[in-house]
């Protein structure tokens, strides 16, 4: 299966592939916080927790070229934090809500740096020829849902349903080009 950097997930997914809108970058943990990340040219930098009481601010750094973490002086904190918590990153679109999700994150703290990772959950949601589609992959399962839907008389009319093997978003550089192989799996049905 791909495997993505860091710095290769936000150069694939700059913009949505339905809006052609900037894309939201956030990071998740297992808490269910939602921090967006902060892309520089040189690095990544992922706010991890703020803590008012003691205005304690953990910013991990990671660097685009390489993947290598960059510390100031706080690596032991910021380890400690890592440590129980599971972290991965969302990229959506705030106007159809098409999101890409990674895998949990892998952070080697006896190389400091972040291994290579893959998306676990991707949902493309397009609109075409009066018709919108949903697509739904599952990587673990390799999976995808692809459903048709069109509005008739201010109704929405689930035109086509299928599942087939994964259809990752990478795969498709326009919206139309999904929305014609789909079509094609259509006519096949
Ligand atoms: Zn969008």
């Amino acid at each position: 299966m791909k495997k993505f950097t860091i710095n290769d997930f936000v150069e694939y997914f700059p913009v949505c592939l339905n809006c052609n809108k900037n894309n939201k970058f956030v990071i998740l943990s297992d808490l269910r916080t939602e921090r967006q990340i902060v892309i520089t040219n040189d690095s990544i930098v992922i706010p991890l927790s703020v803590n008012y009481q003691n205005s304690l601010n953990l910013n991990f750094e990671i660097q685009r070229k390489t993947n290598k973490f960059i510390f100031s002086n706080d690596k032991e904190a910021i380890k400690d934090y890592v440590h129980d918590r599971k972290f991965y990153l969302r990229v959506y679109c705030f106007t159809c809500r098409s999101f890409s999700e990674t895998s949990v994150f892998d952070f080697d703290f006896n190389k400091d740096y972040l291994k290579p990772f893959q998306i676990s959950q991707e949902i493309i949601s397009i609109k075409f020829n009066g018709s919108n589609y949903f697509v739904d992959s599952n990587f673990q399962s390799q999976r995808t849902d692809i459903e048709k839907l069109t509005f008739k008389s201010g109704r929405a009319i689930l035109d086509f349903e299928t599942n087939v093997s994964l259809y990752p978003k990478y795969k498709w550089k326009t919206p139309e080009a999904l929305a014609k192989r789909i079509s094609k799996l259509e006519k096949f049905e």
